[in-house]
């Protein structure tokens, strides 16, 4: 699958501190939107928040908000963007600092929110930036795959093609070997 580089800049506002100009691989559909709710841990607890983008226009409005599949260090994930202030996580429980955000909605802002797994985003959401849902991205040689192939893994960090699963089959499998003849 051939993967598009976008680029992202946020600045330093009220809002958040900023993002210097970052690429990013897009490895999908974008979804956008006025907002969504994303799961955050607030102290002991996960809780559903709404995120909005959020912009420095008339010294801070609401923006809309982006999310698409991506991949950094070879950790495959979603990133969720919103205006050139970042994003804004809307949550009444928060204390607004004074002179920084008190002039904002309740909240705390964020420059981008990584989204490991896709099933922490709303199912519209899922269903635009994840339309193959057949299909996964190895995180080893870094190709898409059908999950209708036999033989793919899941590991730690997503899921690995046939073939690089039965490479770490059989490396596994000479490790035990050597181990049993007492060799490793
Ligand atoms: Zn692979």
């Amino acid at each position: 699958m051939t993967s598009e580089k976008y680029q992202l800049y946020v600045k330093d506002t009220s809002n958040c501190g900023g993002l210097p100009l970052t690429s990013f691989e897009r490895l999908g559909p974008v979804w956008s939107g006025e907002s969504l709710m994303l799961p955050f841990g607030v102290r002991t607890e996960t809780r559903m928040l709404e995120v909005v983008g959020w912009s420095d226009l008339f010294f801070g409005s609401p923006a809309p908000v982006h999310v698409f599949k991506t991949r950094l260090d070879n950790q495959v994930g979603y990133l969720v963007y919103g205006g050139n202030s970042g994003v804004r996580v809307l949550n009444d429980e928060t204390e607004p600092v004074e002179g920084i955000d008190s002039h904002l909605p309740p909240g705390w802002g964020q420059p981008v929110i990584w989204i490991e797994d896709v099933a922490d985003l709303p199912c519209e959401v899922a269903a635009v930036i994840e339309p193959q849902t057949g299909t996964s991205l190895c995180v080893g040689c870094g190709e898409v795959f059908s999950l209708a192939t036999e033989g793919w893994m899941e590991v730690g960090d997503g899921d690995l093609c046939p073939d690089c699963a039965r490479q770490m089959d059989e490396e596994a499998g000479a490790e035990i070997r050597l181990q049993e003849l007492g060799l490793a």
